[in-house]
């Protein structure tokens, strides 16, 4: 048996303003309600009843780490997603390249995304010759889209308990690095930010590339605001706990970033963008060929939540309806080729009308070979609440990959 594990970002509603039903119960879905009336439905808890879960936390949940143990923030996952090598230990930033003017003796940030440049692999290139100046530690630093990157400090004794270089408004100076705790590794790694910062300016501001933007006119990427600092957790990934090769097709930096702690391959999936504008059927063939590689396949589509962010219920609805019709349409026949189990969820619950993340639970639904069929008629949050998985907090790689005997036995 084959795992195949969706995630639809924020797929949970509640009642919209134009009716009483949800978006999911709005949406003409044919592909879902029939897995749905041959599968079993539940409602989970991504972390636990009345939790507002971020999308971080809530896909360690599923994943079947507890969060409260193992969560130290999301500019790790970030690093991870973009392709860095982030380890247990490590201290990872989220970074812009920023415009800054030397004015009285300080680095006062003019644009905090330096115009959006498109040369930050080019800068980035350039900070390789940074030297920390502290011999047991070493960084890595990647440009991902526009002005935005992480970096990564790995050696001995770093804390995550220091305090941003981004001031997070323009007209104000670059922040020096502060330790927020009273030890030696958070002052530290305070000072390896600061003289990282430093450094990062003076190569940053004679590179030929922003000599070009000055004399095109264009904000010049010369400096790096650094934020959030996040240490990685040592995570045991789930492929190893369960003895199984694990792939991912997602669009999001995070999602990519969760699937490689818990030990899964990313695919590069041209079209895969993590926001409405994504490429699904392109989605769905890369998981159509991931399953003929891998027992565990982990896709994760966003559009959903960001419709919801957006406040549009219509707009949410369409695109539950886009991955019903250009997703699941494609993998169907897939799937009925009688050795993949399926499992279909949010990781929390973005009703348009809140605009944000709720502590609702979310609809889930199981479906495969080994799945008991619990006469449910359709797939939507009421019928999931009268399913016959009942109600769970998280874990939905657990279960998917249970239904397929993978794991080993609690006791004898
Ligand atoms: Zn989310």
């Amino acid at each position: 048996m084959r795992a195949l594990l969706v995630i639809a970002d924020g797929l949970g509603g509640r009642p919209t303003d134009w009716g009483d039903a949800t978006c999911l119960a709005r949406a003409r879905t044919v592909h879902l309600d029939r897995l749905a009336r041959e599968g079993a439905l539940g409602l989970m808890d991504p972390i636990a009843p009345g939790v507002r879960p971020g999308s971080d936390t809530s896909h360690l949940a599923i994943f079947g780490y507890d969060p409260a143990e193992v969560y130290t923030g999301r500019g790790a996952f970030e690093a991870l997603g973009i392709g860095l090598d982030v380890r247990g230990g490590d201290v990872c930033f989220r970074a812009n390249f920023a415009t800054v003017k030397e004015q009285d003796g300080k680095l006062v940030v003019h644009d905090r995304r330096a115009g959006r440049l498109a040369e930050g692999a080019q800068l980035a290139e350039a900070l390789e010759t940074v030297d920390l100046g502290d011999p047991e530690v070493s960084f890595t630093f990647r440009a991902s889209t526009e002005h935005r990157g992480a970096l990564v400090l790995r050696g001995p004794r770093l804390s995550s308990e220091v305090t941003d270089t981004d001031p997070h408004v323009e007209g104000a100076a670059v922040t020096s690095c502060r330790p927020l705790a009273d030890s030696a590794a958070a002052r530290r790694t305070a000072k390896l930010v600061n003289t990282f910062s430093q450094k990062a300016y003076e190569c940053l501001r004679e590179h030929p590339a922003n000599s070009m933007r000055r004399e095109e006119g264009k904000p010049e990427g010369n400096a790096l605001l650094l934020r959030g600092a996040a240490a990685m957790p040592h995570l045991s990934p789930v492929t190893e706990q369960y003895g199984v090769q694990g792939l991912c097709v997602a669009g999001g930096a995070l999602y990519k970033g969760v699937a490689r702690a818990a030990g899964l391959e990313v695919l590069q999936v041209d079209g895969a963008t993590g926001d409405l504008k994504t490429d699904l059927r392109a989605k769905a063939e890369a998981a159509w060929r991931a399953l003929d590689k891998a027992g565990f396949v982990f896709v994760h589509i966003k559009g959903t939540d960001n419709a919801a962010h957006d406040g549009s219920s219509l707009e949410k609805t369409r695109f539950i309806e886009r991955i019903d019709g250009e997703f699941l349409a494609v993998l169907e026949e897939r799937l009925r080729e009688g050795d993949v189990v399926l499992c279909f969820s949010g990781d929390h619950t973005t009703p348009p009308a809140v605009g944000e993340h709720t502590a609702d639970p979310v609809p889930a639904l199981f479906w495969g070979p080994p799945v008991r069929p619990d006469g449910a008629a359709g797939f939507d949050e009421t019928a999931a609440g009268t399913g016959g998985l009942g109600r769970f907090s998280g874990r939905l790689v657990p279960q998917l990959l249970g239904y397929c005997d993978l794991g080993g036995k609690f006791g004898a």
